[in-house]
């Protein structure tokens, strides 16, 4: 029988913390995405703090959500915004050149892979979209594989890099995905982790859930999560406990509209964009790497 929270929701008793495997977690925030049909608690580990969503939405279920999307040159104006944030680590990645692999697990419509393949990378590529995948072709001429991530498909010690760029918060299993990841990466390579922060996206929700009717007159979803919601110290236990060490937490550069890009240097936006990262590293400094605020954090660790 399902344990219930609320009179329509219904949560999986089965459901396990995954970086500890803990039970019985307390679910401080009740959620509804009514843009997705998508409606749970979500749950708190009593024992290390991980946030996640009960009940979790399946890679088949996704990999729907995703085919559904069609990745044309208007929609992909948007995620073309990314290129801001890759763009900061694709200077720091040249350390890590070795055997001259990268793979993206999730790629999109591989705007990263993009930018790694013109800078002389040998680029592999995983996403659910269908639709993603043929963009990436058509547009970058990248080979990229329409499935999930499946870590008996590669060698140990294959890649140089491995990102992940807003994907982890959506598995079902991270801490396995982990592990899988962490065994095709060469001893010295290096893994990118990017997630929207919790600290800055589950107080924003409960804030604007409130201004809920406002927010659907003007299409605006209050937030979107994952089936997992990290902080900066529990993102950087999952990644420790997998065996990465050398943990590096960013605040992530934002990204929030499609006009946004480094080249717009007089923008309003972009005078913005700067001014909150600004304030965002301001208190991770002072706090001694303590507090993350930014809506988005980056991991940055080695094998
Ligand atoms: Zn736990």
């Amino acid at each position: 029988m399902s344990k219930s929270i609320s009179t329509d929701i219904r949560l999986d008793p089965q459901a396990l913390c995954d970086l500890c495997g803990a039970g019985d977690p307390s679910y401080p925030i009740i959620y509804k995405d009514q843009y997705r049909n998508i409606t749970g608690g979500i749950a708190r580990c009593s024992r290390c703090g991980l946030m996640y969503r009960n009940p979790a939405s399946r890679t088949a279920h996704l990999a729907d959500l995703y085919n559904a999307q069609q990745y044309d040159e208007s929609a992909c104006a948007w995620i073309s915004a990314r290129k801001r944030v890759f763009d900061r680590y694709l200077d720091e990645m040249e350390q890590w050149r070795k055997n001259n692999q990268v793979l993206d697990v999730g790629c999109g419509p591989g705007f990263f892979l993009d930018a790694c393949k013109s800078r002389g990378w040998q680029c592999s590529g995983l996403e659910l979209s269908a639709s993603a995948v043929r963009y990436a072709r058509d547009k970058f001429g990248l080979i990229i594989e329409n499935e999930a991530f499946n870590g008996r498909k590669y060698n140990d010690n294959s890649f140089d890099v491995v990102t992940l760029w807003n994907v982890l918060d959506h598995l079902e299993h991270p801490r396995s995905t982990l592990i899988d990841i962490y065994r095709i990466i060469r001893p010295g390579g290096c893994l990118i982790v990017r997630v929207p922060n919790a600290s800055f996206h589950l107080p924003a929700y409960i804030f604007f859930r409130n201004l809920y009717f406002i927010m659907r007159q003007n299409k605006i979803n209050p937030a979107q999560m994952g089936n997992f919601s990290f902080t900066a110290g529990v993102l950087s236990r999952l990644i420790k406990t997998v065996g990465f060490n050398d943990i590096r937490i960013d605040n992530s550069r934002l990204v929030w509209t499609r006009t946004l890009n480094d080249e717009d240097t007089g923008g309003l936006r972009m005078l913005f964009a700067r001014l909150v990262e600004s304030i965002s590293n301001g208190i991770t400094m002072v706090t001694l790497g303590q507090y993350h605020v930014s809506p988005s954090i980056t991991a940055v660790c080695l094998k």
